[in-house]
């Protein structure tokens, strides 16, 4: 099956082109029969026409580059199939200007063809014509194989220039020169985790083993020339930006890069390996004069990325920051000098603050015995927790929260003190989603007793927290938070404070009330969105907390926490089954 979302599949070349008109009306229109686009106000210093096109499925490239700064025309071919010559030589007569038409044509063997073919019939019309092959693929070998190099991403660099050249009114012959030094000066390499699915059958194109990669894949789905073992990011960065330093040099205007998405990489992704790649060039001392970083040639919803690198000569980074109005491509900017891993070792390194803040509420670096058990129970019974605390958050919400929980404890235990305080600390200051700060809230509640008051104070502490949360989240008991772990707790601990027990007390109410969430339906937080279908298994918050009170009566009253479910037990047959089992 597929999963494409295609109005209609027999139609969704042109029904792509119709929307991007009609969403660009000043910028370009669309010929429907044969399919073109053509921009509806290029700059009146053009001499030349700029034309490209190939097969669909590389958007933005090429319909998207249409416009003032751009192309004059794109011919989309239908997906990853040549346009026909005679779509190209009638788009290309449509917008041909005096001093001719210059065709950009990425090296695929239908292509070439194809341009050459339209170039024919419009030589034999008397309009001039030139070609700029576009060859930029390192994968595809040295210069002497007989189909030569594919063209890839570099196609956006090679457009984008020629297109300033051609608004100051550059010649045919001229940007044809221009267009294959640009080329000349380019590589890109194409990595993916997963080939792109057919849009008929929904079928990946070639199947990958799990922690496989194609390197250097193409922009068609086709297999690359090697399948290697997935490294690290950081060791793929690193070997594809050593491959393509080798055959790539700085010219004098610098170094341009492309990140580019194959189409199924989010930006986060593609920023996050644009930094990384930017330390790695910054340590060979290399320094980028200009960046593009996103989904610009595509390979359908292939996995992947590719990087590209261009020499540029005096002059193209003017051309390249040039003003245009595209809708593929945004306003591009010169790099801020860049500082060899600037960003890597600020994170890695520990930050003035966590170091010396100490713990709030607790006594100083020393710590509180007590407290520093109950952490160190609380965290080892989490710890075997993990999985199960992340599959009822899965079922419930994101799934985030078991790493919540272990991170922060984890954080915590290596704090000055590692008792309960350094928990709040460690909570308050490095652990987001919504249990953060509330198990912020419990811990610090908890730890300003426990130094003041030890044990006896719990009845107050878990007051005082439940107070604080609700005033914070303003969760109900019934809503299918931790609140309803935490009042049971705070009201049972409140209650056998005259008689004693009180942690096993407030541990058994814990365990109760958390089982009982599985029969709530949500009404905050994340699981609200889901509705019904979060009943039958407990709130992770809530069994987050159960815990936490069954290792403080395992502290407190070693003896009277022998009745207890054991915690593991606890958080497993709830994941299991979807229901609390003592
Ligand atoms: P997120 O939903 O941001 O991913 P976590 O996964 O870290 O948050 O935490 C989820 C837990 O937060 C839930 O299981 C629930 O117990 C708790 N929670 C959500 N909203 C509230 C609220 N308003 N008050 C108290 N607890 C809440
Ligand atoms: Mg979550």
């Amino acid at each position: 099956m597929d999963s494409y979302f295609f109005p209609d599949p027999s139609s969704a070349v042109l029904d792509a082109a119709r929307g991007l008109a009609s969403t660009w009306p000043q910028t370009l229109a669309v010929h429907e029969s044969p399919l073109y686009l053509t921009a509806t106000s290029p700059a009146s210093e053009r001499t030349v026409a700029i034309v490209s096109g190939g097969g669909a499925g590389h958007e933005p490239l090429h319909a998207g580059f249409v416009g003032r700064g751009g192309l004059d025309a794109a011919v989309p071919g239908e997906i990853f199939t040549s346009p026909h010559n005679r779509a190209i030589y009638e788009a290309s007569r449509a917008v041909a200007k005096p001093g001719g038409v210059l065709h950009v044509v990425k090296n695929y063997t239908g292509d070439v063809i194809n341009f050459r073919v339209a170039a024919e019939r419009l030589a034999a019309e008397g309009i001039t014509s030139a070609v700029v092959l576009v060859d930029d693929d390192l994968a595809t070998g040295s210069d002497d194989t007989e189909t030569g190099r594919r063209g890839t991403a570099a196609t956006v660099a090679v457009e984008k220039i020629l297109g300033a050249a051609a608004d100051r009114g550059a010649s045919l012959d001229e940007l044809a020169e221009l267009g294959a030094a640009v080329v000349a000066g380019a590589r890109s390499l194409a990595v993916a985790s997963r080939a792109q699915t057919s849009p008929g059958t929904g079928d990946p194109a070639f199947a990958l083993g799990e922690g496989e990669l194609e390197y250097g894949v193409g922009i068609h789905g086709e297999r690359a020339v090697e399948t290697i073992t997935a490294p690290s990011t950081h060791e793929l960065l690193e070997r594809m930006v050593g491959e393509l330093l080798d055959a790539v040099a700085p010219g004098e205007d610098g170094l341009l890069l492309i990140v580019n998405g194959l189409g199924s990489v989010t930006e986060l992704e593609l920023h996050a390996v644009r930094a990384a790649v930017g330390d790695l060039l910054a340590a060979r001392d290399v320094t980028l004069s200009a960046a593009l970083v996103g989904t610009y040639t595509a390979a359908l919803d292939m996995r992947g990325l590719s990087l590209t690198l261009v020499g540029l000569q005096a002059g193209w980074l003017d051309l390249w920051l040039a003003p245009s109005a595209v809708p593929g491509w945004p306003a591009v900017q010169r790099c801020a000098p860049a500082t060899a891993g600037a960003g890597r070792r600020a994170a890695s390194e520990p930050s003035e603050q966590s170091e010396s803040s100490g713990s709030s509420g607790s006594s100083g670096t020393e710590g509180s015995e007590r407290g520093a058990a109950i952490l160190a129970r609380y965290a080892e019974d989490v710890d075997a927790a993990h999985d199960d605390l992340t599959r009822l958050d899965q079922l419930s919400g994101d799934g985030d929260f078991g790493d919540n929980l272990t991170g922060g404890l984890r954080r915590a235990r290596e704090l000055p003190g590692a008792d309960l305080g350094a928990a709040a600390d460690a909570f308050f200051d490095g652990v987001g989603g919504t249990s953060g700060p509330l198990f912020g809230l419990v811990l610090q509640a908890l730890a300003t007793s426990d130094t003041q008051a030890g044990p006896a104070g719990l009845a107050d502490a878990l007051a005082e927290a439940l107070e604080s949360v609700q005033r914070v989240g303003g969760a109900q008991v019934g809503d299918r938070t931790l609140v309803d772990a935490l009042a049971p707790a705070a009201g049972a601990a409140r209650d056998a404070e005259q008689r004693g027990g009180v942690a096993v007390a407030a541990a058994r109410a814990a365990v109760d009330g958390a089982s009982g969430t599985s029969s709530l339906r949500a009404r905050r937080g994340r699981a609200s969105y889901v509705g019904e279908r979060a009943l039958g298994s407990p709130d992770p918050g809530a069994v987050g907390i159960a815990l936490l009170l069954v290792a403080i009566a395992a502290v407190d009253d070693p003896g009277g926490a022998g009745d207890l479910p054991s915690p593991a037990s606890l958080a497993a047959s709830a994941a299991q089954t979807g229901r609390l089992d003592p």
